[in-house]
């Protein structure tokens, strides 16, 4: 009910992007100038340099023919799903004739999902890698086609898991694993692993490497954070997208992931649509041609 008054039209969801963007007035992509006037087709016409642009130009949002509105719509029901959408589901619900237009709706919000210069993970951070997809996921060792090896890095809180990443890795090594970790876990932090040598060339300058060994205290679940971030990450592959994700398209499903988890506690809806249409306006237009892996869905 209030999505619905607050969005009632076209011009006010115009206004929620023009607040987001230009929270301290517009200011011309080109010159920086204030000074602009809106023409009779919505453009911002910069009295400076004469540069005219949209609200939406350079934003996710760029040049689609659908209304704001409906955009709008698919986001709330994206972030009112506790466990996400599949393409079919936000199909049925926003009424889309082509399944292949909403599918590649949810490809660029997921583009989104993932902030920009995001922060990485601190204090204490558990890591592993597992396979994902394929018939049967598993460790390492037992890859097989079709299966991916994603690393996940889960922040230990003491009482409770923190923030998580995951990444898609080419394979176990030293050199696919330690960038990986670099690229998700701040220096200084606590990095604890099990026992794989591919964990034994983190540069001990940057991170306190901890190993754990197999003993009768953690038996075979040494690493259980990163145990749990994998059970719930396969389920929700699995339950919500029924396993139909390929191998190619993994990244996307990945941020979105992450997104929801690192999000999960979070009580407020209006405030994760917020959040979305937020990082919707300030990530670089993606086309449909160029969502990598191919755009169509096996
Ligand atoms: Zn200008």
């Amino acid at each position: 009910m209030e999505f619905e008054q607050r969005f009632h039209s076209e011009q006010a969801c115009l206004e929620y992007i023009v607040n987001l963007r230009w929270p301290d007035g517009f200011r011309c992509p080109r010159c920086g100038s204030q000074k602009s006037w809106v023409t009779g087709r919505k453009l911002y016409h910069c009295a400076q340099c004469e540069y005219e642009t949209s609200v939406t130009a350079g934003t996710i949002f760029q040049d689609t023919r659908k209304p704001l509105q409906l955009w709008f719509r698919a986001i709330w029901h994206i972030v009112s799903q506790k466990n996400g959408v599949s393409a079919m589901g936000l199909q049925r619900v926003l009424g889309f004739q082509r399944y292949e237009t909403i599918w590649i709706w949810l490809h660029k919000l997921r583009t989104a999902m993932v902030r920009p210069g995001r922060d990485r993970l601190s204090g204490t951070v558990e890591v592993d890698e597992i396979y994902v997809g394929g018939e049967r996921s598993g460790k390492r060792g037992r890859g097989a086609a079709g299966k991916s090896l994603v690393l996940i890095a889960v922040e230990d809180k003491g009482t409770h898991i923190g923030r998580i990443r995951l990444r898609r890795v080419a394979n176990a090594s030293a050199a696919s694993l330690a960038p990986a970790i670099g690229g998700s876990v701040e220096p200084g932090s606590i990095v604890r692993t099990d026992g794989w040598s591919g964990y034994g060339q983190l540069p001990s300058t940057d991170y306190q490497h901890i190993v754990v060994r197999p003993s009768a205290d953690v038996g075979e679940n040494l690493l259980p954070l990163v145990n749990r971030v994998a059970a719930l990450l396969k389920r929700w592959l699995q339950g919500t997208h029924q396993g139909a994700v390929r191998a190619s398209h993994l990244d996307y499903y990945l941020d979105e992931y992450t997104f929801r988890f690192n999000r999960r506690t979070s009580q407020s809806r209006g405030k994760l649509f917020f959040r979305l249409v937020q990082q919707a306006v300030s990530v670089a237009p993606v086309r449909a041609c160029d969502i990598r892996g191919g755009k169509i869905e096996p």
